[in-house]
């Protein structure tokens, strides 16, 4: 009888954890995830700049619900189709 191996890898986010369920961001090695929400606001100085940033991660679970308070609430969010 031959055995058969299922391997998972699941790719970890150093230090990442979502600031919605404080959950550590994980994501199996086959899927797709990524989530950006970052805001910036300040002044430039030529090389120099300074303000404030807002950002925020979330996990698999969370993102989509983000989106979806999002549209709910009138943010027009831009949805396509990906490939490589
Ligand atoms: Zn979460």
């Amino acid at each position: 009888m031959k055995k058969q191996y299922e391997k998972t890898v699941v790719q970890k986010f150093e230090d990442t954890y979502c600031d919605k369920c404080g959950e550590k961001v994980e994501v199996a090695h086959d899927d797709a995830f990524r989530f950006r929400f970052e805001h910036v606001t300040g002044t430039n100085y030529g090389n120099d700049a300074d303000g404030n940033r807002s950002d925020l991660d979330l996990c698999p679970t969370c993102a989509p619900k983000a989106v979806e308070v999002l549209k709910q609430n009138g943010f027009n969010v831009q949805e396509t189709s990906w490939m490589i």
